[in-house]
């Protein structure tokens, strides 16, 4: 028997839309219902959110000038209506379910204290491995970046040997997350994560290091962010050689 893809937003008709987003490799893939309501930016809570959890809120269509943090649609030109099955999971409804805590981790714009405080609440091992699978089973740069900072943010140490695998693979659209989840995980055992990494983070000439962080600021200068690209900057010489 043929097994039948679901549509991405509403989750119960079949996909029979497939619309580009900024990643070739990981298009939309939904019922015309659904379709039709992401290009007039008129999805329901819900359908926004599951699309922001593959496909991150930063996506073309999803992103904050047509949607609030809760699904909530600005820019529609019918009314959407919301029951309250359309509603988005809060993180009170998501804290305790791993895999539904990070995905909620996914559609919100920064990986705020609450959502870190609630990921610390789990087991390490199985948050890890969760983060891990995530990171490779999407497409989405913004995905993967959200991975590194729960990395950078919730795990710590305990993540140095994956960061460390990555480092050999990556390339440069993850300078910036992953030097973050270096600075971090490098924290304790640095000498060790230093000395097998250096100086080959992602072949990066160090003199191109800070033009391609400032450029990332340049994209995205929100005070956590310009935070972080500081720190980095000033170990760059530990990071970096
Ligand atoms: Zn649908």
């Amino acid at each position: 028997m043929e097994k039948v893809v679901l549509c991405e937003a509403c989750q119960k008709n079949a996909m029979d839309v497939v619309e580009d987003t900024d990643e070739p490799k990981q298009p939309y893939q939904l019922c015309q219902p659904c379709h039709k309501r992401l290009l007039n930016n008129s999805l329901r809570p819900i359908e926004w959110y599951n699309l922001a959890v593959l496909h991150s809120p930063k996506q073309f269509l999803l992103h904050d000038d047509f949607y609030g943090e809760d699904g909530q649609a600005f820019q529609s030109e019918d009314d959407v209506i919301v029951t309250k099955e359309d509603k988005a999971p809060t993180l009170q409804d998501v804290r305790q379910d791993l895999a539904s805590l990070i995905n909620f981790s996914i559609t919100r714009w920064f990986l705020e204290d609450d959502v870190i405080d609630a990921l610390k609440q789990h087991d390490q091992q199985r948050t890890l491995d969760s983060v891990q699978s995530r990171f490779d089973e999407t497409q989405h740069i913004e995905v993967k970046s959200r991975m590194l900072e729960i990395v950078a943010d919730v795990l710590g140490t305990s993540a140095a040997g994956w960061v460390r695998e990555l480092v050999n693979q990556a390339d440069e659209e993850f300078l910036y997350p992953l030097s973050w989840a270096m600075t971090h995980c490098a924290k304790g055992n640095r000498p060790v994560l230093v000395e097998q990494c250096s100086p080959k983070i992602l072949h990066t000439d160090k003199s191109e290091v800070e033009n391609t962080l400032n450029d990332y600021l340049q994209k995205d200068g929100v005070p956590r962010v310009k935070t972080n690209v500081s720190t980095i900057l000033n170990n760059k010489e530990d990071i970096f050689e």
